[in-house]
């Protein structure tokens, strides 16, 4: 594959975010560098990326697609509060998990898990407690 300035541009943007960035995060930064590019050039250049397995694309985000620069063997919990997305890594049994009336050989699983972040359940938590949570006096 051809390789362009920009598309080396959005694998280095990748290789360091850690919040697994949708199409649209991603084309914000870059176009900071690349002010003429367009979001399709962009998105194109992720859809290649994914194909060529460089990336992951993530779809456990009901609002977006979200895009992986960490394509080894992880599972992910998203907040459905913020939509934060962090990475589990563990192995889950697929022989107990799958059913015996199911007569596949399962061989590889994926998990996604939904949940609330520790930082929303906080703020959450704040807003109920908040007539005795008045923070200490100087
Ligand atoms: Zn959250
Ligand atoms: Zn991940």
């Amino acid at each position: 594959m051809k390789t362009t300035p920009q598309r080396t541009e959005i694998a280095r943007f990748l290789k360091r975010a850690r919040n697994h960035p949708s199409a649209l995060e991603i084309y914000g930064r870059i176009s900071q560098k690349f002010p003429n590019m367009s979001f399709a050039t962009v998105y194109n250049n992720l859809k290649m990326l994914a194909e060529k397995g460089r990336i992951k694309t993530l779809d456990l985000d009901p609002q977006k697609t979200r895009f992986d620069p960490d394509v080894s063997k992880h599972h992910h919990i998203i907040c459905l509060k913020c939509g934060k997305i962090e990475d589990i890594r563990r192995k889950y049994r697929i022989k107990t998990a799958v059913p015996k009336k199911c007569r596949y050989t399962a061989l590889s699983n994926t998990v996604h898990f939904y949940g609330i972040c520790a930082g929303c359940k906080k703020k959450s938590g704040r807003r109920r407690t908040k007539k005795t949570a008045g923070g200490k006096n100087k």
